[in-house]
């Protein structure tokens, strides 16, 4: 059946074992099923031939008409040069190579009509274009079709002439012989329903489209299928999971009644309460949760977590919490101690810090259980910790750890304890369920009651006297500033606000107030001695660089000053402005840039002045960096589709998802003969390790 994709492309009409290896080196294209996916990154519409005095800068691609006048080489070693005359008779301009000179010189010839394809560039005057693709009008085909498609190309193939356009004819012969080899994966019923065309004519129309609808059609097919299968994979093994790990049942809730009867702070939030629910259902299963919770910085995630810490605990068996640095890790054991300690409840705190005496100590109390509740870093995760009896692990700000070591913790006991994975990264639901395919989802969409929205605005370098005396009101106020850069040595190179530059013009600017300076290179115990400082509100202004970033709780705190703002991700921007706003005051962000600024710098400040809204803010990033910067998607390989672009197929990949549910849920191993095309396509690409292996 498969024998066929399994040619090697040596066989193929037109290839020769050169190309052949060249395409192996280069592009690791082998068989023809590689040759057959390897689709065309964009379409050109060749119809259309400029005149040479029609070009302007700053066009893309074009194609001209004309002839070759002169040519020369100029510059010696590497600057050595072709440089040939091309007029058309409107107006000159130059083609330019700086390889394969030997070669082009022996091919140019005067006198006949060429087809010039390439970006122009205008430089000292004149328009030319580097390294053109090149042809005699007289050896051109007929032009099939008006819509040509473009193939992504390495230097070293351009420099052995084998063009896009040599790739394309490739294809076109593999096009021509594979058809009755282009297997329908998708049931009929499934075409009908949501309007997609046969796989044969997608593939033939993605490489050599038809019509620009057809170009379209053939795209949201092969998308659709590329999505379908993922789908279906990750629901299936989502659903195996779900059968297969046994977990805690946690029934009693005694030291949940205590605290809302006795301790609970504030009222929680609709959204909390809901949330709560949504775990406690879980715990009471008799599966292992794997509950991921979104909330937006200052939604109360904390607070949540202690609520189901309380119930694992009310039923015999020990929690842990971990958080991705050690001040964070310190400020959740500190806040959740005020309550443990009312609670006769036994907590600790492991850290990279903590003595090795201490170590021993607190390993044998967790044995023994005699501690309860462990709050740390990743040195939780080490084989020495041991629990007697590990009931709940919740993970603070997941997206520092990986799909690896969350597992690992499973191995800390036989009953795989519950997890609960908290993140403040918020990111679109439709791909929090692909990326975290083994997460169920949570989110807490609503803010403590209270809550004034945090004020955000841009303001130039130009405006700096005035943000400084807005940061002196707000002192003398008895509010307290943060003010981060984005670097902390000055780079050779550009001239970035350097942190200790900025902590000298701030001493300079407000000569009485007390400051406190964080970074990256202290040492984790000078870190904690200038939060807790400032914490205490013995310094007024924390200079830092981005170690403040996520979760650092000072409610006094109503300034957020970024320097260099263009120089942060959007995402980054939000979590350093959620370090503002915790407590019932007024707060405001200052976002200080250049005037200098990209396009892109300007959507991201200008998304932070208008929303405080973390998902909306994610939509927008995610638009802006699209999902390789996502953390867990390395993990999880989802990055390698071929077509479908998580963030912005967005609704294909709800449909692909609902759709590969439903066929679970109608027949779950793919036993009816409606479904046979899913069923043979999933076994033959299971064999092929190629295909599986890299998304599992
Ligand atoms: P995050 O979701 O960013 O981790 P935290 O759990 O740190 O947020 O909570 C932020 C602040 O809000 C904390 O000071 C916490 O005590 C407070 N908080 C949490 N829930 C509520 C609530 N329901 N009402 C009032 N304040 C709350
Ligand atoms: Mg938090």
């Amino acid at each position: 059946m498969s024998d066929f994709w399994d040619t090697k492309i040596e066989f193929l009409k037109g290839m020769g074992a050169q190309r052949a290896s060249l395409l192996n080196k280069e592009l690791n294209i082998f068989y023809y099923r590689d040759l057959i996916e390897y689709y065309p990154f964009r379409h050109e519409d060749r119809t259309r031939v400029y005149a040479v005095a029609e070009l302007e800068a700053d066009m893309p691609v074009v194609q001209v008409r004309g002839q070759i006048t002169t040519w020369e080489t100029v510059g010696e070693g590497t600057k050595k040069r072709l440089v040939a005359r091309f007029t058309d008779g409107s107006a000159a301009m130059e083609l330019l190579w700086f390889k394969g000179i030997q070669w082009q010189m022996k091919n140019l010839a005067f006198g006949i009509d060429y087809l010039v394809f390439g970006k122009p560039q205008f430089f000292n005057g004149k328009f030319s274009i580097v390294h053109p693709e090149i042809e005699p009008i007289a050896s051109l085909e007929v032009q099939t079709g008006f819509l040509q498609p473009v193939y992504n190309m390495t230097e070293l193939m351009k420099i052995k002439f084998v063009s896009s356009k040599i790739l394309g004819k490739m294809v076109k012969s593999l096009l021509d012989i594979c058809e009755p080899h282009l297997i329908e994966n998708l049931p009929a019923y499934i075409l009908q329903k949501h309007k997609l065309i046969p796989r044969a004519q997608a593939v033939q129309n993605i490489h050599f489209p038809a019509s620009p609808a057809l170009l379209k059609s053939a795209k949201d097919r092969l998308k659709f299928e590329e999505l379908f299968f993922l789908q279906l994979r990750i629901l299936k093994k989502q659903r195996n999971q779900k059968k297969d790990f046994q977990g805690h049942v946690f029934s009693k809730s005694g030291l949940l009644t205590d605290f809302y009867n006795n301790h609970l702070p504030f009222e929680l939030t609709g959204a909390q309460k809901r949330v709560v629910k949504e775990v406690f259902k879980d715990m009471t299963t008799g599966k292992q949760m794997n509950r991921l919770i979104q909330g937006d910085v200052g939604s109360g995630k904390t607070m949540v977590a202690f609520l189901a810490m309380l119930i694992a605990i009310s039923n015999d068996t020990q929690v842990c919490m971990v958080a991705p640095t050690e001040i964070l890790a310190e400020q959740h054991f500190e806040g959740l101690k005020v309550f443990t300690d009312k609670m006769g409840l036994t907590i600790d705190l492991l850290t990279g810090s903590t003595t090795n005496r201490n170590r021993r100590i607190m390993h044998e109390r967790l044995m023994n259980g005699n501690l309860k509740i462990l709050i740390g870093t990743h040195a939780i995760f080490e084989d020495k910790v041991q629990f007697e009896n590990l009931g709940l692990c919740v993970i603070d700000e997941q997206h520092r750890f990986g799909v690896a070591q969350r597992s690992k913790l499973w191995q800390k006991n036989t009953i795989p304890p519950h997890i609960l994975v908290m993140t403040a990264t918020p990111i679109p639901r439709t791909l929090a369920m692909t990326v975290y395919g083994d997460l169920d989802v949570s989110v807490i969409d609503e803010m403590p009651a209270g809550r004034k929205p945090i004020i955000t605005a841009h303001r130039y370098e130009s405006h700096r006297l005035r943000v400084f005396g807005f940061i002196a009101e707000e002192v003398k106020k008895g509010r307290q500033v943060y003010m981060v850069y984005p670097l902390i040595e000055e780079s050779e190179k550009l001239a970035y606000k350097n942190l200790m530059e900025g902590h000298e013009s701030v001493s300079r600017a407000f000569p009485n107030l007390h400051l406190s300076v964080m970074h990256g290179q202290m040492s984790s115990v000078d870190k904690d001695f200038e939060m807790q400082r400032f914490k205490r509100g013995e310094t007024n202004i924390m200079v830092a660089t981005t170690v403040i970033e996520v979760g650092v709780n000072v409610p006094n705190a109503s300034v957020m000053v970024i320097e260099n703002a263009e120089r942060f991700g959007l995402s980054q921007l939000h979590q350093l402005r959620g370090r503002v706003g915790r407590g019932a005051e007024q707060s405001y962000c200052i976002l200080m840039t250049d005037y200098k600024l990209s396009q892109d710098s300007v959507v991201r400040l200008d998304t932070m002045v208008k929303t405080n809204n973390g998902f909306e803010i994610a939509e927008i990033d995610l638009k802006l960096r699209g999902p390789g910067d996502l953390m867990g998607t390395q993990q999880s390989g989802i990055l390698d589709l071929l077509l479908a672009d998580l963030v912005k197929d967005g609704d294909l990949l709800q449909l692909a998802r609902e759709t590969a549910g439903e066929v679970l849920d109608q027949d779950t191993n793919l036993e009816l003969d409606i479904n046979a095309p899913i069923r043979d396509w999933v076994t033959t690409h299971q064999k092929n390790e190629n295909f599986w292996s890299r998304i599992s």
